[in-house]
């Protein structure tokens, strides 16, 4: 299990996500620099704004050694914008990607802020993940899967929750609930 989890927190609802992790007791560090990310043995890349946080990214100078820790291995749970950010191509508004796991990312794909809604997971209930509540806030869709990206999770047959081996994205938020099986996955992965 990983010692110490990273939360990006340049924007959006990392917060959220560090009461849960504080939930689950592990130690945790904001990352803003290099240096930060130096010190954590995972990461949570949250959802907010991609646009927002890439600006950020780049001017912090985070997208190579993201990109590095990643690739060598560093487990990594991308949630809304933070998977668009993982994605291999953003569409609708392009932003820069890391191109770390194998799908295109279609922003707001469900329509704007008062699209939001709440679903149960379905489909492949295989992963322990049955009744799985999820939030969509102005979500993405994955399309155009590669071959070495698993669905953990559906809703409408659409994936919610996939992973490529180290690299984990869903398109809910599952820090907006008590339900913390997703972060659970982050935590087994190291
Ligand atoms: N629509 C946002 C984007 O494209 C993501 C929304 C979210 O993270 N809740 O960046």
């Amino acid at each position: 299990m990983p010692k110490t989890i990273g939360i990006l927190a340049i924007q959006g609802d990392f917060d959220a996500h560090r009461k849960l992790l504080e939930r689950l007791g592990v130690a945790m560090r904001p990352v803003l620099y290099q240096r930060d990310l130096d010190q954590v043995d995972a990461l949570v890349i949250p959802g907010g704004e991609s646009t927002t946080i890439s600006k950020g990214m780049q001017r912090l100078g985070l997208y190579e050694p993201l990109r590095q820790r990643i690739e060598a291995g560093l487990p990594v749970l991308g949630t809304c914008a933070g998977a668009i950010l993982l994605s291999r191509e953003a569409q609708n508004h392009a932003v820069p990607v890391l191109g770390v796991l194998d799908v295109t990312a279609k922003r707001n794909a469900y329509g704007t802020q008062v699209d939001s809604f709440a679903a149960t997971v379905n489909g492949t209930a295989d992963h322990g993940l049955e009744g799985l509540r999820c939030i969509f806030i102005r979500a993405p869709q994955l399309e155009n899967l590669g071959p070495e990206v698993k669905v953990l999770a559906r809703v409408d047959d659409r994936p919610v929750f996939v992973q490529q081996g180290n690299v984990l994205a869903t398109t809910f938020h599952p820090e907006l609930t008590d339900d913390d099986r997703v972060h659970a996955r982050l935590l087994s992965c190291g």
